[in-house]
């Protein structure tokens, strides 16, 4: 039977930590870590993580400010709206909630933040530094899994990770992560061909595909660290997670359940990035 890791309750403790080097950082320099989030139109699952975000940096004393705007905005509103909140010096993080409406390209957006305020990590600038491994900006799902291993001090060192998924938000940055924590690193795809003696050869084995339940206990080895990054609906509607949890417990040592796995940590290391941003507009060195 394997270990639950409960990223709730690493969440909670890592947001200790943050409120209590923002009070830290308040005291010493006068400067509170300001988050500002970005949300256009009305998808609903967007409008929760917004609120969420808020009242996370509310709970952590953080200042938070949301732009909120109409489905119509254009490409060039959005892009003259970052413009101003990479200038503005009461915001150190800057968030701009994806999806976006077709109408505007992603990549410009992502692209227009300041990679000093880039709070999660999508910017090229921050990615080609966490593929050299230089201090940086580091993609908050990727980052929060890194702290829910350290946590439950799973050794990364020396292991194979296979990551099944190469999105630019979470499969290749998590990689990247891992790879710099001197695992051997696999990534498969879509196109992978036989994927079962892939997975199961993982010694961690991150899966970030989109797809309910699609790892099974035949795809995993004895003993494996899972971690499920997917949210998915089933067909009843449940949240649940791209690896069929109750099929793979008895198999893998550590696992984590959808909801509350890496879910609550990717919120929590968006926070941490904005403290860290802060902290180096304040002038100190990356940690
Ligand atoms: P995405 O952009 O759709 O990418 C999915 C990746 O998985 C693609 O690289 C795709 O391969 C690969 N893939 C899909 N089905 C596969 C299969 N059956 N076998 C092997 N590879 C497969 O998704 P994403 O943004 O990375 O998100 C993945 C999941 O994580 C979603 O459920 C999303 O909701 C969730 N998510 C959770 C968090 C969190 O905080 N917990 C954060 C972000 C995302 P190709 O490249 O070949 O198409």
């Amino acid at each position: 039977m394997s270990k639950i890791m409960d990223g709730r309750k690493v969440a909670q403790d890592t947001e200790k930590e943050i409120i209590r080097k923002t009070k830290e950082l308040k005291e010493r320099t006068g400067i509170v870590p300001g988050l500002a989030s970005i949300l256009i139109g009305n998808d609903p699952a967007s409008e929760i993580y917004v609120r969420n975000k808020r009242t996370a940096c509310g709970r952590c004393g953080m200042h938070s400010e949301e732009y909120n705007l109409p489905e119509e905005t254009t490409e060039n509103e959005l892009l003259s709206l970052i413009n101003q909140l990479n200038i503005n010096k009461s915001i150190h993080g800057i968030l701009v909630q994806l999806p976006l409406p077709l109408h505007i390209d992603p990549t410009k957006a992502i692209r227009k933040v300041s990679p000093v305020k880039d709070v999660d990590g999508f910017h090229p600038e921050n990615t080609g530094k966490l593929l050299q491994g230089e201090p940086g900006l580091v993609s908050c799902t990727p980052y929060g899994i890194e702290k829910l291993l350290d946590y439950y001090n799973i050794e990364i060192y020396g292991k194979h990770v296979v990551v099944v998924g190469r999105s630019n938000i979470v499969g290749k940055p998590a990689a990247a992560v891992m790879l710099n924590r001197d695992a051997t690193v696999t990534i498969a795809h879509l196109e992978t061909e036989n994927l079962r003696p892939i997975t199961t050869a993982a010694d961690i084995l991150i899966v970030a595909i989109g797809d309910p339940q699609f790892i099974k206990k035949e795809m995993v080895k004895d003993g494996a660290v899972i971690v499920d990054v997917g949210i998915n609906r089933n067909e009843t509607g449940k949240i649940v997670g791209d690896v069929d949890f109750e099929d793979v417990k008895e198999k893998a040592s550590y696992l984590t359940p959808v909801p509350g796995g890496v879910g609550p940590m990717t919120i929590t290391m968006l926070l941490w990035n904005t403290l860290k941003a802060a902290e180096i507009f304040a002038g100190d060195k990356y940690p």
